[in-house]
């Protein structure tokens, strides 16, 4: 500890300030500085709050051999508490009175000598989604030094890893409000490393990481009940993603058993719940697709076995009986169908028309080759444009591409659905046939317009120099009718930073509707975004925006309402100190707070935005 510089109170209050250096002493004397660390000269702690509620802050400090040179707080503290805050106050003086209480870490290029390229680089990813801001320092590290000359190898992921890493999330008091919010934020965090090995093609990585999310998610499950249902849509995405790595993963026998066996844990799972979820379905489907005869022989084994398990529970609710009859039925069904490829083609075939299940039926003969007596099962059966397109993708896994695509574009008739339009869009663009791709985005946009569909239309109109002629003609039918088609002109506009005309949109849209009609139609995040894009340029009409959002919040009550107007208003007072009318804000926040006086919560909110 020699190589630290020595700390007396002085120099403490030099840095917090006297106020927050009284305030840090309270820490110290509630016992409320924990997990404190010293690596090399840094101080680190964690601060529970002593005054009132809210969550535990995370401090640091870096010294140099003369004295403290950088500080930062988790709080986030703004103006001149940043980094000089009391809960600095309090590191500070911890390491003061008991410097023996801090334990020490080895350096920090060792630590992280202990972990693969790959872990590493999965580290980066998360710091940077954490802290946008690090992308730009990263950039320019990456700049300054270029690549070294080493052949790319390829990796594989630690999947102990991400496991301890997501289990570790729930290290903490679920039940306390938020937490399944704050779990599944960092979750979906942590899969978007998996959607970045999914982009660079590399299934297997991406697949290891959704499995790991989805069934340490599972496995914590039960033990905090998620009533917000914000961990299942975790799981969800991950299952979506599975089954698409579990089409491109073709040759990795043991990716494709997690895979499976990670499938079937999350198909369980939504069983269980009893709602008759079209998660089930897709699991089931995607599975008996893309299943070899082998794996989905494995995966009835592995079914068989839960059931034993499930026949014991039954016995404890009866009142679920019902519920479980139906479950049981699904089950059935998938069982019989994982094991169907064993049955002789009469049995089969004569199984599956009964059942009127054509995608099955299709399937059987298509592997037998026999693609025109396929073609005419699809003719005389299938009604729906939902079954076309499923039937259609049966034939483009047996690689029978133009069959499929003269099916989906002529069995109704030409009449086009959004399914169908969508289908035979994506698959002229996996054809490269620029010119139909468009003319199928461009159908799309006419019947339903999505700034989604505009961004597909202009993504094949541009290499083809159609975009300008098609963009024209678009606006001026949407300028038509411009309160219907308000939404997409606005974004549009912001689209093109034409900021001036989706303000004139925003008010011609509020001034035509009730204010209610006008959220509907437009979207909250629709509004925020215009004011956001109008702050630069037109800070009286963001602040315009920002003012009555921000009461309509407070006129909902409750904290989460109130924390969103406290944000809102920040941004109001920076706009406020743009245009030099610091004046103004001082008397409307004022009015504010005494108008809303009995509101204590708030009053506590806008103190903490220090309002
Ligand atoms: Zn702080």
């Amino acid at each position: 500890m020699s190589n630290m510089p020595r700390i007396i109170e002085q120099s403490v209050r030099a840095y917090v300030g006297g106020e927050n250096l009284q305030r840090g002493w309270l820490y110290i004397n509630n016992n409320a500085v924990s997990e404190r660390y010293r690596r090399d000269r840094t101080l680190k702690a964690r601060c529970k709050e002593v005054q009132g509620e809210g969550e535990d802050k995370f401090c640091l400090v870096t010294f140099d051999a003369k004295g403290i040179t950088n500080s930062y707080c988790t709080a986030g503290e703004t103006g001149s508490d940043e980094g000089h805050c009391e809960h600095i106050a309090a590191l500070l003086l911890a390491w003061m009175e008991q410097p023996e209480t801090f334990t020490e870490q080895e350096p920090l290029q060792e630590t992280l000598g202990y972990y693969e390229k790959s872990d590493l680089i999965g580290f980066l990813r998360q710091l940077v989604l954490f802290q946008p801001a690090l992308e730009v320092q990263l950039d320019a590290l990456l700049a300054a030094t270029g690549p070294s000359a080493v052949q790319k190898k390829r990796v594989t992921v630690n999947r102990e890893l991400y496991q301890r890493q997501v289990a570790h999330l729930f290290d903490r008091d679920v039940h306390a409000w938020g937490a399944y919010y704050e779990i599944a934020k960092e979750a979906l965090l942590i899969k978007e490393v998996g959607d970045d090995f999914f982009e660079q093609d590399d299934c297997a990585n991406a697949a290891a990481i959704y499995t790991i999310i989805a069934t340490t998610i599972i496995d914590n499950y039960y033990q905090s009940l998620d009533a917000t249902d914000k961990l299942s849509g975790v799981i969800r995405a991950c299952a979506e993603d599975l089954i698409k790595c579990l089409a491109e993963v073709r040759d990795d026998k043991e990716v494709r058993a997690e895979i499976l066996k990670a499938l079937l844990a999350i198909y369980e799972l939504f069983l269980s719940f009893g709602w008759g979820d079209v998660l089930v379905e897709d699991i089931s489907k995607g599975v008996l697709r893309l299943a070899t005869t082998e794996e989905k022989q494995v995966v009835a084994k592995w079914i068989r076995e839960q059931e034993v398990g499930q026949e014991d529970d039954e016995e404890d609710d009866e009142g679920y009986e019902d519920e479980e009859d139906e479950d049981y039925e699904n089950v059935d069904d998938f069982l019989f169908d994982l094991e169907a490829d064993q049955l002789d083609d009469e049995t089969y075939l004569r199984h599956y028309r009964e059942l009127k299940r054509t995608d099955m039926v299709v399937d059987r003969l298509l592997k037998r080759g026999h693609v025109d007596e396929a073609l005419k099962e699809v003719a005389s059966t299938i009604q729906y444009e939902q079954d076309l397109i499923e039937v259609a993708d049966v034939f483009i896994l047996h690689k029978y591409d133009a069959e499929a695509e003269r099916l989906v574009r002529e069995h109704f008739k030409g009449l086009k659905g959004d399914r169908t339009l969508e289908w035979l869009k994506d698959y002229y663009d996996e054809h490269n046939d620029m010119q139909s791709a468009l003319q199928m985005a461009g159908e799309l946009l006419s019947k339903q317009k999505t700034f989604e569909n505009y961004e597909e239309a202009r993504r094949f109109a541009e290499p083809l120099g159609r975009w300008d002629t098609l963009k024209r003609d678009l606006l001026e039918t949407l300028n038509k009718d411009k309160v219907r088609n308000a939404k997409l002109l606005i974004q549009v506009a912001l689209d093109d930073e034409r900021i001036d005309d989706a303000l004139d949109l925003l008010n011609l849209v509020r001034s035509s509707k009730s204010s209610n009609d006008y959220l509907y139609g437009i979207g909250l995040d629709l509004e925020l975004q215009v004011a956001e894009a109008a702050e630069g340029p037109r800070p009286r009409a963001a602040i315009e925006i920002y003012v009555p959002r921000a009461e309509a919040w407070i006129d909902l009550r409750g904290r989460d309402n109130y924390a969103a107007a406290a944000r809102l208003l920040t941004r109001v007072r920076g706009l406020y100190d743009k245009t030099g009318e610091r004046n103004v804000w001082m008397e409307y926040i004022a009015a504010l707070k005494e108008k809303n006086r009995r509101l204590p919560a708030l009053q506590d909110e806008l103190r903490k935005a220090k309002l």
